[in-house]
């Protein structure tokens, strides 16, 4: 891969909202579906903050959310129905596109996903540095670029810091979900607050919990998402595609840009164009995810040896990105949901 020609080739510049967004504060607020939207304080200007995407949900003021409880939801469910059809494909056509973009650069797979599915796409990021990139490559293309991320309650520091650092530089919305309290509260009653050590069910359990149960909701509003997956990065991963159909969440489209690139080429891009990365990385970490969940790895380990490290013949996944058959915390996963309000989102 001609490294230098895609640099050149992504007509990049310095970024013009990086002396807007200083001094912007990252406020935000919950909305009803979980999801929490960061946004600038009244100090940028208007033209620094991008408009939020036609198809995500408006944030209500706390008084209204406070006195429209039913009528929110009914709303929320009337909405939902109202959707447009998402954009699907089939297998035969995501199969062709993946060879047709397999010897492209990321860029031209980019161009033409925001062409087709804006504002229904986005880069579902825990802002490792594959998706540092991806984020920069982005933001070339389309300023609106959505960026969807999870706040399992259990992130290191760090993660935050670089959460503000990419709203500072480029000025856009990081739209950060958050677990169901009812299931992470039923989980914690019933196994303890680090009850991810205990095996690997219950490892899996949390991370449905805190992670993939508010992904797989976000994902039901989208027609394709975009993630930093790589075929290096661990065997279950190996045979990815550039193009796919999601099965495991409602056959959406998959997009993974940086399916062949490697470690270093990541790495030259972030230094090549000064891209910011998780400052976890400068003390020996590889693969970063929750705070308990995650350690610096030593010389000649697998770059994920650090996720989950205390495991033995366990998945290196929290089942995202492939479905994982372990016999026992679906069982678990159903039992903590105690009552049908809370089924819905559950992914199971
Ligand atoms: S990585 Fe650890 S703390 Fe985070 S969701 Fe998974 S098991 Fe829970």
């Amino acid at each position: 891969m001609d490294r230098e020609q895609t640099f050149i080739g992504s007509g990049r510049e310095n970024c013009p909202n990086q002396v807007a967004c200083r001094g912007q504060k990252f406020a935000a607020g919950v909305a009803d579906d979980g999801s929490f939207r960061a946004q600038s304080d009244s100090h940028a200007p208007a033209e620094a903050m991008p408009a939020v995407a036609s198809s995500a949900p408006v944030e209500p003021a706390q008084d209204e959310k406070k006195s429209s409880g039913p009528a929110t939801a009914e709303a929320a469910r009337l909405a939902e129905q109202q959707e447009p059809p998402r954009q699907m494909l089939d297998d035969y056509q995501a199969g062709a596109l993946a060879t047709q973009f397999e010897d492209k650069e990321p860029e031209e797979l980019l161009e033409w996903a925001f062409a087709k599915f804006h504002p229904r796409i986005a880069i579902v990021s825990s802002f490792q540095v594959d998706s540092m990139v991806l984020i920069d490559m982005a933001y070339q293309i389309n300023k609106q670029v959505r960026v969807v991320t999870v706040d399992t309650g259990r992130l290191p520091q760090e993660t935050y810091d670089l959460i503000d650092q990419i709203c500072e530089k480029y000025g856009i919305e990081i739209e950060v979900l958050f677990p169901d309290t009812h299931h992470v509260e039923s989980m914690v009653r019933r196994h303890g607050l680090n009850s991810f050590r205990k095996s690997v069910p219950m490892r899996l359990l949390c991370c449905h919990v805190r992670k993939v149960a508010p992904i797989q909701r976000m994902l039901r509003t989208l027609d394709a998402w975009i993630t930093g997956l790589r075929r290096d990065q661990w065997a279950t991963r190996a045979n990815i595609r550039k193009v796919e159909i999601d099965h495991d969440h409602g056959g959406l489209v998959k997009l993974n840009p940086l399916a062949d690139w490697t470690h270093e080429d990541v790495w030259d891009y972030v230094r090549h164009f000064n891209v910011p990365y998780h400052k976890l990385y400068d003390q020996g970490y590889a693969s970063i995810g929750c705070d308990p969940c995650t350690r610096a790895i030593k010389p000649g380990e697998d770059p994920r040896a650090g996720r989950w490290w205390w495991e033995v013949n366990a998945p290196k996944e929290c089942g995202m990105h492939c479905p994982i058959e372990t016999g026992g915390f679906e069982h678990e996963f159903k039992a903590i949901l105690g009552d049908a309000d809370h089924t819905e989102g559950s992914g199971i």
